[in-house]
């Protein structure tokens, strides 16, 4: 029970990784607070025993501040934050691009990201522990995997993840981030159910060294590692968890 008497946060829990990675905190013995926009997909997730959902838009620092300040009242303490939400886009050229989207994904993937480390990072910086995991993408390290403004904005959260590392070692709180291959999720549905009814479902694992799409939970079970005590001398580190995608 490595979570035993911790308090975790983990956003975009209404689906996907997210969800696995709260589902998974709690059976290790977290209190959770599951973080999304989806209101019904936070009721599918939470998990039985004493664990609260909370509608927030990560991109909106007053909502964010009003989550870890929420989370403080009720338990007095954050011992871990998984920024997981996120959405995606289209992966046309950068020309035909509406920088709307650059704006809104940018705000989401990346400023999203920053307002739980400012405000959940304070918090444990003033209790002396804590770990915040990012969940950034293989998209961030190499191109062709993602949409222009996605890609940028998980490359963002690779480098916010080492410099926030920086910032907040001194006082014994850890960063990381995880970069995910190919998952089956609600982001890429549209991909899963493109290959399948094309009869390409074989295709949808050939980009990694396992020949095979991951699954949230095996996402989920490296952002738990990362964030509990097993992770204690590791910071600053963006672990790709993608089957090989980026070992070739
Ligand atoms: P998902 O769509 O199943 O889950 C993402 C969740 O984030 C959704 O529940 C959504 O409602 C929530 N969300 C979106 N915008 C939000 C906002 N403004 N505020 C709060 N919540 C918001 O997708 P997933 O694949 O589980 O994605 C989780 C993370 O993993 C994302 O950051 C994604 O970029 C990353 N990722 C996914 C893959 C993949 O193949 N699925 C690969 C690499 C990285």
């Amino acid at each position: 029970m490595r979570y035993e008497g911790k308090v975790a946060i983990v956003t975009g829990a209404g689906s996907g990784i997210g969800r696995a990675t709260a589902q998974r905190m709690a059976r290790e013995g977290a209190k959770v607070c599951l973080v999304d926009v989806n209101e019904a997909g936070l009721a599918d997730s939470l998990p039985e025993g004493d664990h609260i959902t909370m509608t927030c838009d990560v991109s909106d620092e007053a909502q964010v501040k009003g989550v870890v300040d929420a989370v403080m009242a009720k338990w007095g303490r954050i011992d871990a934050v998984a920024n997981n939400a996120g959405i995606a886009c289209s992966k046309e050229p950068i020309t035909g691009n509406d920088m709307a989207t650059w704006t809104k994904v940018l705000g989401v993937n990346l400023i999203g990201v920053a307002h739980f480390i400012k405000h959940a990072g304070q918090v444990m910086c003033d209790q002396g522990s804590g770990a915040i995991v990012n969940t950034a993408s293989v998209a961030g390290i190499r191109s062709g995997a993602g949409g222009n403004a996605y890609s940028a904005s998980k490359a963002g959260v690779i480098n916010l993840t080492m410099t926030a590392a920086c910032d907040l070692g001194g006082h014994n709180v850890r960063v990381n981030a995880v970069c995910p291959g190919l998952i089956e999720t609600g982001m890429t549905k549209p991909v899963f159910d493109y290959a399948r009814d094309a009869g390409k479902e074989d295709r949808l694992g050939s980009r990694c060294e396992l020949r095979r799409y991951g699954r949230p939970e095996e996402i989920a079970a490296a952002i738990c590692f990362l964030a509990s005590d097993d992770a204690s001398y590791i910071t600053g580190q963006a672990l790709p968890v993608d089957g090989g995608n980026t070992a070739s």
